[in-house]
């Protein structure tokens, strides 16, 4: 979803002032993943031109998913089931552990292209008469897929935000400890700092925002393995006494980055 659409539905809600508006799009949108390791010079939450711009903050390129865990307890809960920004992007449910559904458990069909609106009709109407909830959720077996959903839904539900280089600076040495205390081999360090090089790409915003592969992919797996949580770093970042500064403070400034 482009910015310029964020910003009418800011309106609509009446949250179209600054602070509203990056609510809306910490709350709702992937770019929490995104805004959660600013480079230095970015001191507003979002910048000047985004409220009327063309840059994505969603990437309907990427495919929905579906658990059905969340959707019965949806059901349960609210009475309807609603769709999960994180489950685009990752391949298991973090609060179930379940296989998200890329494709119609009906039909077979890719959701995506199910119906109109990228499918997302799906999870009100239903298929042929039958619902999701109708069907039994698959358990992940893969440890290291639920970690990484872990680890993306902290990241977005964080209220703190934190300085990109002082945070890949602390991995990079975390994982010279680990390799130097022999808990990972020589080729597992090339390979970590390989993906520490490839997420300073992360604040690089000016374009399309994609929180997959390009980005925060890289930043994530290295997380998992040298600290296992989202909060384990930010412990580590803590007792470091890196610099951390609090999300909602940030969404009041107005945009004054430098360059
Ligand atoms: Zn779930
Ligand atoms: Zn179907």
């Amino acid at each position: 979803m482009r910015g310029w659409s964020i910003g009418i539905i800011a309106e609509v809600l009446g949250r179209s002032d600054t602070y509203g508006f990056n609510r809306l799009l910490h709350n709702h949108t992937s770019y929490s993943q995104v805004r959660v390791f600013p480079d230095s010079g970015q001191d507003s939450y979002s910048r000047n031109r985004y409220q009327t711009c063309s840059t994505r903050f969603e990437t309907e390129s990427q495919r929905p998913g579906i658990c059905i865990d969340c959707v019965k307890e949806d059901i349960d809960s609210l009475g309807f089931p609603y769709w999960r920004r994180d489950h685009r992007y990752v391949n298991v449910c973090a609060k179930h552990n379940t296989v998200l559904l890329r494709i119609c458990p009906v039909c077979g069909k890719d959701i995506s292209y199910h119906s109109l609106g990228y499918g997302h009709d799906l999870l009100w109407g239903g298929c042929k008469g039958r619902y999701i909830h109708h069907y039994e959720s698959k358990k992940n077996q893969n440890e290291g897929q639920l970690i990484f959903s872990r680890i993306f839904a902290e990241i977005g539900e964080s209220k703190l935000s934190f300085d990109l280089e002082s945070v890949l600076a602390h991995l990079a040495d975390g994982a010279k400890k680990m390799a130097a205390k022999g808990m990972i081999a020589e080729e597992q360090l090339v390979a970590i700092n390989w993906k520490i090089e490839c997420s300073r790409r992360i604040s690089d915003t000016w374009l399309d925002y994609r929180p997959d592969v390009m980005y925060t992919r890289n930043i994530i797996e290295v997380i998992a393995t040298v600290y296992g949580s989202f909060a384990g770093l930010v412990d580590s970042l803590r007792v470091a006494d890196k610099l951390v500064r609090n999300v909602d403070d940030l969404m009041r400034i107005e945009y004054r980055d430098r360059f």
